[in-house]
This record gives C-alpha cells, structure tokens and sequence, in this order.
C-alpha cells in the first residue's frame, strides 16, 4: 500500500468517526507519521457548493454491488446474532437526496426495509407534508432513505463503534455511489457516522457542515421527535427538512 493509499485509508476511518486503530500483529516498520491525515474533520458552514468526490470506492461501484458484497447472511459483526433481515435501503437510488439513520428497528428487521415503523412513518409524513407545504413536488419514494448499521441492534440499543466502523464501510459506498446532492443525517450515530464529531445533535443541527464534497444536514432522529414533550424538536426539524429540501429541490 502506497503513502497516499493509506492515508486515504485512514482519512476514510477518521471520517466515519473511529479515532484509534489497532493493529493485529506486531509490525517491523517504523511508522511513517507524514501518511496520517493533517487535520481532525471540521465541519464546514454557509450554504455548500456540490463538486466532485475522490474515488474511495471501487470503480464503478453500485447499489446493487454493494448490497452483493454485503452478501445474504453476513456475519462481519454481533449485530447478525439477532437480526432475521439485513435493511440495505430504499427508494430512489438516482436520488440528490439521502436520509441517514442509526439502525433498523423491529419492524424494519421484520420486513426489511428502513424506516417503516412509528419512526418511519412519521419521517414519511415529515418529507411529503414538508415537501408539499413548500410547494416542492417529491413524494417519500423520490428520496432514499438508508441506516449507519444495517442489521437490528439488540433492544434497540445505539450501535457500537465497531459495528459502525464495519458496516460504516457500505454506507459510505452507498453514499458514494448515489452522490446525492445533500444528505440528512438524524440522530447522533448519523452525525457521527458521517461528520465524525463527538458534538451532539443540538449543536449540529440546522447548519450544513459536509461529507468529503456533500453538504450534509444533521437533524433530530425522527424516534427523538416521537417523544410527546418535543414540539420544540419537532418544530426545529421541520425548518431543518424546509432546507434541505430547498437546497437540493430548487
Ligand atoms: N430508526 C432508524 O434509525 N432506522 C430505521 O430504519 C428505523 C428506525
């Protein structure tokens, strides 16, 4: 592995949020210091110009691949033990558009797909209501909608670092293979799968901050919303929603 690899190796890690390495076996060489990525990820504001990606995933690289890769059974952490369905994602894969999550929940365990229960239905009624206010013609479908860790953790616990650093691999393809115009990422294992802060949601929130070249929107995790003594949450999300759907829908 040259230099360059693997410092893009590292800044790959480092952006999903993993701030220590460990390493299997001891090794002879001395460690080159000058391959570490330079600075921490800072989060960036100001309304964000779209451009183009450096290539981390491999060439030619699709949702489908992706989801073949990830394989029917895979066993790459704990979080198989429980789960009866792997949610890879849904909607639309051409999408400028990507809603981020933490990790299904039972009924998304038990159909498949992301963002079906309580939680899911109120995302869906928070894009189309929103959407439908602003005069922005987008249904749920037109987006897609996928999580940081794709199988069901258990009791609904947040996912470990090292489930999101192992799963955290297919997210950042699928995210670089739909190269949606800007991503939304709810909840705190969102943000911090994608920016790799230790900040919380309420100082994230309601500013873009970016994904390697993707402005990205970090919002309340619709669960959170759900919770009756939120309607200043909620209200705070819907004017996060207004945004980003202006920005990528204008
Ligand atoms: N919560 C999530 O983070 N993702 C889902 O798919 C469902 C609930």
């Amino acid at each position: 592995m040259t230099a360059d690899e693997l410092r893009e190796k590292l800044t790959f890690y480092r952006d999903l949020g993993v701030d220590e390495i460990f390493v299997r076996q001891a090794i002879a060489l001395t460690p080159d210091v000058s391959v570490l990525p330079k600075s921490p990820v800072i989060p960036q504001q100001g309304v964000p110009v779209a451009s183009a990606l450096p290539s981390l995933a491999p060439e030619g690289d699709t949702l489908l691949k992706i989801r073949q890769d990830i394989g029917d059974d895979c066993r790459r952490c704990r979080l198989c033990e429980g789960r009866a369905k792997i949610v890879f994602g849904s909607g639309n894969e051409q999408s400028g558009l990507v809603f981020v999550g933490e990790g299904p929940g039972a009924d998304e365990d038990a159909q498949g797909l992301p963002f079906v229960g309580r939680a899911g239905q109120l995302l869906t009624q928070m894009i189309e209501n929103t959407a439908s206010k602003e005069g922005i013609p987008i249904r749920r479908p037109d987006v897609y909608i996928c999580n940081v860790v794709k199988c069901r953790p258990p009791e609904n616990r947040a996912p470990q670092p090292d489930e999101m650093e192992i799963c955290g691999q297919f997210l950042f393809r699928q995210l670089m293979a739909i190269r949606p115009k800007a991503i939304c990422a709810m909840g705190s294992t969102a943000a911090k799968a994608v920016l790799g802060t230790k900040d919380g949601v309420t100082k994230l929130r309601g500013k873009w901050h970016k994904w390697r070249d993707i402005p990205v929107m970090v919002t309340y995790h619709p669960s959170y919303l759900l919770r009756a003594y939120n309607q200043e949450a909620k209200r705070e999300a819907w004017e996060d929603l207004k945004k980003v759907l202006h920005f990528v829908y204008d």
